[in-house]
């Protein structure tokens, strides 16, 4: 057979992907076994049926044929009004191109951005894809370890070290696998790293209305930032939508003009009935919003009730996303080891912190995607596991 691409067949980069726990997990699942699943990022209702209704009503009304490249006229008004109206800055729809969801506007974003063998940036702990998308364009992905001891907000110091000759920095706020969101300090701090370094500034805010402390500001709205800044956005999160594939990016005119070009030669575009949904979503407003997020607003209280007056675990400031991020040095183990024992000794799945790169070692993600009884229980038992785990150091 002749060969695949190092650029496909390199993707992964070798090493560990991480999925070591969960794929141990479905495995667990498929032999019989009753497993509590908090590892995936994914809501567990599914998409509101008014918004299917619209789906349904677009596609016997005809729209099933090639939609625009770039997204419906109505689709892109819709964002570019949305972003307009959140952060200030004027948007139009000649800012905004519609997207296969948030990972293939992430891949557009770093192929706009980058030339082959470019060092494009991205920050540990990491959503698992980023290393591979930038793999994916032909970049060198270069990483930086932001902290637990910062709770995770980078400094800008670390990232200047590793700015010269680099292209691009990938951000992600609120961020998954943390929850934490970014401040002010640390936006401003990230901003001038890139107008200092010329660098192309790619912001991952598919979690913008999962805010559950402080307030979630969009780099784009800082000084200098709007020519340099593209914005990744999806129905995912927001809109309970995954399946749907629908999200896009925000940039400037020109780079907007070339990644139609691209969308053209690649994915020609969004189905149209899924975008018209789209815009009947985001016309439901925040309230749609809201009461998509109120599940993991709710779950996370719990989390913080069930958490206090222990000292096994901390949480990293749990501010965003649909994520707790729990610290289990104390126990003496990995985020891995611990994960494996959990699953082994309880059925309970969660994601080791070795799998978003090295520096959330020792912790764990808990995704808040089950029914909240469920939930509190498993959260219980874990808490128990790691006093057992600390008090037997
Ligand atoms: N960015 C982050 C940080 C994510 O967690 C995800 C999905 N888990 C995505 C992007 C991609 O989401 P989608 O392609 O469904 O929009």
């Amino acid at each position: 057979m002749t060969h695949p691409s190092k650029r496909i067949s390199g993707l992964l980069g070798g090493g560990s992907d991480g999925w070591g726990v969960f794929n141990r997990a479905r495995r667990m699942i498929a032999d019989g076994i009753d497993v509590t699943e908090l590892t995936i990022g994914e809501h567990d209702i599914r998409t509101a049926a008014p918004i299917l209704q619209d789906m349904h009503r677009a596609a016997m009304a005809g729209h099933t044929g090639y939609a625009a490249v770039p997204g419906t006229n109505a689709l892109r008004d819709t964002v570019a009004a949305r972003v307009a109206a959140r952060t200030g800055v004027p948007t139009t729809r000649d800012n905004v191109m519609i997207t296969p969801g948030g990972q293939s506007a992430l891949f557009a974003a770093h192929a706009a951005a980058c030339d082959p063998g470019d060092i494009a940036l991205y920050l540990d702990p990491y959503y698992a894809t980023y290393p591979g998308t930038l793999r994916g364009v032909s970049a060198e992905p270069v990483c930086i370890r932001t902290r637990a001891d910062d709770a995770f907000q980078p400094r800008a110091a670390d990232i200047a070290a590793k700015a010269n000759g680099a292209r691009s920095l990938l951000i992600n706020s609120p961020n998954n696998p943390t929850g934490v969101v970014y401040s002010r300090t640390t936006l401003e701090g990230i901003a001038a790293v890139c107008r200092d370094h010329d660098l192309w500034l790619i912001s991952d805010e598919v979690y913008d209305t999962q805010v559950w402390e402080g307030e979630h500001i969009s780099p784009r709205t800082l000084p200098g930032m709007a020519e340099r800044t593209l914005v990744v956005g999806s129905m995912s999160k927001s809109h309970a939508m995954t399946g749907s594939r629908c999200g896009w990016i925000v940039g400037p005119e020109a780079v907007i003009a070339d990644l139609i070009n691209l969308a053209t030669h690649t994915t020609y575009g969004v189905p149209g009935f899924i975008q018209d949904a789209a815009v009947f979503a985001l016309d439901q407003g925040e309230a749609l919003e809201d009461e998509i997020a109120a599940p993991f607003r709710r779950r996370r209280a719990l989390a913080q009730k069930v958490l206090a007056g222990q000292n096994a675990i901390s949480l990293v400031p749990a501010q965003g996303a649909m994520y707790l991020m729990l610290d289990v040095r104390s126990t003496g183990l990995s985020g891995e080891a611990f994960a494996d024992a959990l699953l082994d000794a309880h059925h309970i799945a969660v994601m080791p912190g070795e799998s978003f790169g090295t520096a959330a070692a020792g912790h764990l993600r808990v995704a808040m995607t089950i029914e909240d009884t469920a939930f509190e229980a498993a959260l219980q038992t874990l808490v128990r596991f790691a006093e057992e785990k600390a008090g037997a150091q």
